[in-house]
This record gives structure tokens, sequence and C-alpha cells, in this order.
């Protein structure tokens, strides 16, 4: 089974999360459907790669949410076995002076065109481990550091061990994001050079062997948020992996910092969006961040009545997206209002069946679905519910929002209770349900169901932002703050609409321009002038679909990041 991917060599991809596949929750949010929606690209477009992530065998969460909001967590376990097969080489690795076993199965992912993608899924719930350490990868950024930094021991230093135990030839390393920045120690060793052929005080570390090996892209806009660990910590968990002189050296004097250390390890580093790799550049002064802006899914992100309708009208459009720029000019406004009305009507079904909420198709209905989280701000559009009153007794509104907090961010968890307030205190007049238990599919169908996409960060904290790019699949405009990918992609009127302007960081000024947006902009433009709103659906799909997706984004990885 595996004959098929060992000759030839590949991009390793690493990454702590991965959305595959809905029955597999392996992710969180935006950074593994990103990974998902890479390897697909990979895939279709026969890229010789191969990932690693963790089992994550009792998933991220599965979310419920009473009557008040409050947020319940519960596991999300899944059985690896009816996905993948279980490979029979192992590795080993020391974690507290303790040999962890590390195994994996091998899930093949099959490409929407031809390619396929071999991806390994570790697990250290094997006999000969300790009971502690089977459960390592059961909870994907569930625990304390000290089991975070037990799961980035396992994912860098034994996905490292296991490709080649498996007899992978690997030319290039890919960390998506710093958790998996344990590789390119685990490189700095098995590249050293042996302590016979030093001179005294030489360093037997050969980085820029490794540098050549590695390449990182990073994802997080603030110091605050990159993984760091006490040193303290890493001597007791991983003792004598590497002396301390070099390891500082490498990721920072006052703790294990994950980012610099994948910064100094690799040769190739980017950013997210351009703005992301400017505001990186700041943060990291010295360190030349090359700019590689997401993209979605082309199949995976379109609903099925405009795949229809783009397979009729730009057949090729999934190996070519940039086929799409032709939508404004061979699509019927009939056509693909009609595929738009579909999939509206499947949400509102959905939204029925799921909440007591019942939605009408003919009003505009704005979505919001992320991960609850403080700077994604999901409560801004109600900051002042007196605007927003007076301006849906105008033209109606209806809003659909969905998105789980991380089980630690109690900001996270008292917005959505927050939320289910004002859906409460609102009722009356503007209809809105909150879906619980986010997932790829219920995304799906937002993305496609909803008339407006709403995003409404505080900047600089979106790195990029997917999910307004999967609605310009769909053919629905966008609403956001200038932050992450919207930078590149708001053509005024055009693609969707920018809520503030650039510069400010000021919760109250973008209130206000949203509310402006809405009530001058958007709303009578949607009731108004259809055929002006339709025109807009298709420039959407036109300028925003053929250039944000993933496709144009591994091709760029392939030419500027793995061949250099
Ligand atoms: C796309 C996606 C995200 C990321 O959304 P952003 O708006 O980019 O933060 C999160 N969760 C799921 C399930 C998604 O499909």
């Amino acid at each position: 089974m595996l004959d098929e991917f060992i000759h030839e060599p590949r991009i390793a991809y690493f990454s702590m999360e991965l959305a595959l596949r809905n029955e597999i929750c392996t992710y969180s949010g935006g950074l593994g459907v990103l990974a998902g929606d890479t390897l697909r690209s990979a895939a279709d477009l026969e890229l010789p790669m191969v990932a690693v992530t963790l089992v994550s065998r009792k998933g991220y969460f599965h979310q419920s949410i009473d009557a008040t909001g409050h947020q319940s967590e519960s596991a999300d376990a899944w059985d690896p076995a009816q996905w993948m097969t279980f490979l029979s080489a192992k590795v080993a690795l020391t974690i507290e002076s303790r040999t962890v076993w590390v195994g994996g199965w091998l899930y093949i992912l099959q490409g929407h065109m031809n390619g396929r993608q071999p991806i390994i899924f570790l697990d250290t719930d094997l006999d000969e481990n300790h009971p502690d350490d089977r459960t390592i990868t059961d909870r994907l950024y569930g625990g304390d550091e000290r089991y975070r930094l037990k799961q980035e021991m396992v994912l860098g230093i034994g996905g490292v061990r296991l490709l080649q135990a498996i007899g992978f030839s690997v030319r290039l390393y890919h960390m998506n994001e710093g958790h998996s920045a344990l590789l390119a120690l685990e490189l700095l060793r098995r590249y050293a050079y042996p302590a016979q052929d030093l001179r005294a005080g030489e360093s037997p570390y050969d980085v820029p062997r490794v540098r050549e090996l590695c390449c990182f892209t990073t994802h997080t806009p603030v110091e605050a948020g990159h993984d760091r660990f006490d040193y303290q910590l890493v001597r007791t968990l991983m003792p004598a992996f590497i002396d301390d002189h070099t390891l500082k050296s490498i990721a920072g004097e006052e703790n294990l910092n994950m980012t610099r250390m994948a910064l100094n390890l690799s040769e190739y580093v980017n950013g997210v969006a351009k703005r992301h790799a400017e505001v990186s550049r700041s943060m990291f002064p010295g360190y030349n961040v090359h700019a590689v802006t997401n993209g979605v899914h082309p199949f995976v992100w379109t609903c099925e009545s405009l795949q229809k309708l783009f397979d009729t009208h730009m057949p090729g459009w999934c190996h070519e997206p940039e086929l799409l720029m032709r939508t404004d000019c061979c699509v019927s406004d009939p056509d693909i209002w009609e595929a738009h009305m579909q999939a509206k009507r499947e949400l509102i079904d959905e939204v029925g069946r799921a909440t007591s909420v019942r939605l009408d198709p003919g009003v505009l209905t704005i979505g919001f679905a992320r991960r609850m989280t403080a700077y994604k701000r999901p409560d801004l559009l109600f900051s002042d519910l007196r605007r927003l009153r007076a301006i849906a007794q105008r033209h109606a509104v209806q809003i659909v929002m969905a998105g789980k907090a991380h089980p630690r961010d109690e900001g996270g968890k008292r917005l959505i209770e927050k939320l289910h307030t004002y859906i409460r205190e609102l009722a009356d007049q503007i209809p809105m349900a909150y879906l619980p238990d986010y997932d790829l599919n219920m995304a799906r169908l937002l993305v496609a169901g909803v008339d407006v996409w709403l995003n409404t960060p505080l900047r600089p904290f979106e790195a990029s932002g997917t999910s307004g790019m999967k609605a310009a699949f769909n053919g629905v405009p966008h609403l956001s703050v200038l932050d992450g990918w919207w930078v590149e992609g708001c053509i005024e009127g055009v693609t969707g609409w920018a809520v503030g302007n650039s510069a400010d960081t000021d919760s109250t000024g973008d209130a206000a321009s949203l509310y402006d947006k809405l009530e001058t902009a958007i709303l009578p433009r949607y009731y108004r002038d259809r055929d002006a709103w339709i025109a807009m659906m298709k420039s959407t799909v036109s300028k925003s679909a053929s250039y944000f997706n993933s496709h144009r984004m591994m091709r760029r990885y392939a030419t500027e990041a793995y061949i250099r």
C-alpha cells in the first residue's frame, strides 16, 4: 500500500490539526481547514507530499449550548480503524525519561481529480506504552502546558522518525505553524557531525543543512499567541535532547519559543497574507518573511447548485480556478440567483431542524461563523441595538451564527452567552439563529446559504481568515474589517465592502462603519436593485474565487518554497 508513495522524494507537511472530513474531528478551526485544503489541492495537482498530524482520538470537542447560551463540552471521539490502516512501523522517543512508542495510521486522501496523498496520523495509544503516555494523542489542544509539549514532541520528533522508519524519502519539511518545530531539532541531531570530526569547542550541528531542509508558515500575528515553553519543563520532558547553549541560541533565551525555533531553522518563511507578512516582519526584524496568501479548495467549498453552473459554463474550473474570472460574463443572472436560492433554502431548512428559528428566504441573511474568541468580535454587530433595530425597521434582516469557544477561553464562552441574550432581545424583530457544534458540513451550508458573509476581527489579529473566500466561491459577497486576506480581496461594492478603515483599531468606529454600510449600501442594493446585487454576486466569484483558492496557493508554495 505504501509502495506507491515511498519511491519518490516528498515534501513532508506537518500540522497539529487537520480537517480532512466531517467524521474525522481532528481540527479546531481555520488552521486545520487550511491544512486540509492544502493537501486536497496538493492531491489534485499531484504534488508529491506526505502529511503528518496527531490522531486526536477524542477529537477537539463536541459543543452543546443550552437556552442561556452556556457552552458545554464533551469528547468527540472517532475510530481511526474505520478510515485508515494501522502501519506496522513504530518508533520510540524519550519523554520524561520514559520510552514512548509512536505508531501511525495511514489515510489515503483521494484528490478530486486523480492524485492521491498519504497522510500519517500519529498515535501513542499502544499496548507497550505506560497508561499516561497512551493518552498523549487523545485531545487536540486539550490539557496543560506539559500535555501540549508532549504532544509537540510526538508530532515533531516522533513524526520525523516515523517517516524514516516507514521508508519515506523526504526532501523538505514544511511546518504549518510552530507546533511541529521540534522536527527541526530532531533534524539537527540527525545530521550532527560525529564528535571525532570536531575540533575542541566546535558545534556538531549543521544549521545551514537543516535550514535548507525546512520551511515554515507562521499564522499568528501577535507575540503572545506563539507557543512557548518554560525551560524548566523542557528540561524535565526532554532532558539532554540538545545542549542548553545551542537550544537557547535557536529558541530564545527566556523560554523555548516554537516560532523563533522555526524561524531560525527554516530557509523559507512565509506569512499567510500580504498584510500578515508585513506584521510578521515588524514582529521579527531580521527575518525575510515572504507572503503566500491563503486560499480555499475550489470543489469542496462550492455548493452543488453552483458547481453545476460552473461545470456548464467553465468546464475545468476545479483544476484551473482562474477560469472562474469569466463568471461575470458567462453566467446568466437568473441562473446564479436560482442556484443561490437553492443553497439558501437548504440552509433555512437546516436552521429549522436544528433550532426553533424560522427564517424567510426573501429576507437578506447575514452569516457569521468561526472560532468564538474575543479578537473576532462576534458581538460588534450588536454594539448598538437601537441602531440595529432602526436599520432592520427599514429593511428586514436575519442572522445565522455558529462557532465553538476553546474550553479554557472564558472570554469566548461569555461571548456565546452574550450572543444568546441578543437573540432573545431581538427576537420580536430580527430572527437570529445560533447553530451548535460548528463543523465542516455546517460551514459548507452557511457560506453558500447566506447573502452576506460578515467578519469583524480586531486588527491586526486576523492573519488571513478563509471563510470569506469560501463564501466567494458561492457568489456571497464579504463584509469585513480590512485585515488578513481582505486587504487584498476587497474591491468596494464589487467583491464586498470594507468595515472601518485600515488604520484605526477602535471598536466604536468599526461598529458605526458596519451600520453605515448595511444601511446605505448593502440593504438598499439587495432590496431595491436586485440586478446590481446579482452583478456583485458574479463579480465576487470572478474576482475573489478565481484568485483566493488553494490551487493558486499550492502552485506558489511549489514554485517558491518547495523548489528553490
Ligand atoms: C473555514 C473555517 C474556519 C475558519 O474561519 P475564519 O473565518 O477564517 O476564522 C473555522 N472553522 C471551520 C469549521 C471552517 O470551515
